[in-house]
């Protein structure tokens, strides 16, 4: 079966993709098989798009940018995924991203494929299904992936981790208030995109210029890279910067390309995502275990009562772990 789906999906089937997604993200241990055959098949048709990663506070405009970019990219040629980490799927069962309305032209184009943010994966947290519907998308053709998430710290380093370039959206007023500039995710970013310039062009200038100076100053160490990230702005509503938007994505794509950064961060993320897999499994085996079951409750209640040292509960732990497994 999982052949077929295969041949299907790398026809550029958007049924069978819709279909192969579910199965990765199914809890079931033979579902689980056949999704891990399948991706295994797809792998070499996999790694070739661009991935975007793009997050922002809520009515920050991504779904009205994501629309407006990824129509424009189609009137390119390209084809577009659109996928999410929705962090709040997975605490409370609600969504901030991924309700129906939102994309509304993208949605129906038959050269775009948009998939709402799954709940939380079994293994290695919100991002785990994500990552592997991404590379579906990309055996089935879609030239382009664009992660989206919303501002919350957890969920922007994993869509900056499974991307090859992470956006961030501002607002106009984002300059005036450097405090509201959170430091760890402006080091995240490879591009800033201050969105909504139609509503006040002025103060989307200085936020630019502010910005920019920032950026100069904290923004590329996290990165490990001399070079700043670019600061551009746009309306996604009129459209007007969008094409300059894709034309520094692709400047910077290029640029990292030269340099062997693009492909050193693919491959770091490769192996960041098999020790997470290593480590969830890991952690959910210790859970499991036993003798840590039994002993567990107690211990917590001593740690957090300060009656025992974190480190010596820790090892106590790990030794019922390895001895009795
Ligand atoms: P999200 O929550 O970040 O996905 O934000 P939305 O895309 O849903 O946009 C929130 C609101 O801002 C909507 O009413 C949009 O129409 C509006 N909006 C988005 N981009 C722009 C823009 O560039 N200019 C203006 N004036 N409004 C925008």
């Amino acid at each position: 079966m999982s052949s077929s789906l295969a041949e299907q999906l790398v026809r550029g089937d958007r049924r069978a993709l819709a279909k192969a997604i579910t199965l990765t993200e199914s809890t079931r241990a033979d579902h689980r098989r056949e999704a891990d055959a399948l991706l295994d098949a797809l792998m070499p048709s996999t790694g070739r798009s661009l991935r975007l990663g793009i997050s922002g506070v809520p009515g920050v405009g991504k779904s009205t940018f994501i629309e407006a970019l990824g129509l424009h990219l189609i009137g390119q040629g390209h084809r577009i995924a659109v996928l999410a980490v929705d962090p709040s799927s997975s605490l409370s069962g609600g969504s901030i991203l991924g309700d129906k309305t939102r994309m509304e032209r993208l949605s129906v184009h038959d050269k775009a494929f948009i998939r709402p943010s799954p709940t939380s994966g079994a293994l290695g947290g919100v991002a785990e299904h994500t990552r592997e519907a991404l590379l579906l998308c990309e055996a089935a053709g879609f030239d382009i992936v664009i992660v989206e998430t919303v501002g919350v710290g957890q969920s922007e380093i994993a869509v900056a981790g499974m991307t090859d370039l992470f956006v961030l959206l501002q607002l106009p007023n984002a300059g005036d208030d450097l405090q509201a500039i959170k430091r760890g995710v402006m080091e995240l970013a490879d591009l800033v995109v201050i969105n909504k310039a139609d509503i006040d062009e002025d103060a989307a200038t200085r936020a630019q210029a502010t910005i920019t100076s920032a950026l100069r100053v904290f923004g590329f160490h996290g990165r490990g890279e001399h070079h700043a990230a670019p600061v551009l702005k746009l309306s996604a509503v009129t459209g007007a910067g969008v094409d300059a938007f894709w034309q520094a994505v692709q400047a910077e794509a290029l640029r990292r390309r030269d340099t062997g950064a693009f492909d050193a961060r693919r491959a770091g993320q490769r192996e960041a995502w098999l020790w997470d897999i290593v480590h969830a499994r890991l952690l959910a085996d210790f859970r499991q275990h036993p003798a840590v079951r039994a002993a567990l409750p107690h211990t917590l209640a001593d740690v957090k009562a300060s009656r025992s040292a974190p480190t010596v509960a820790a090892r106590t732990l790990l030794d019922r772990f390895e001895t009795k497994n």
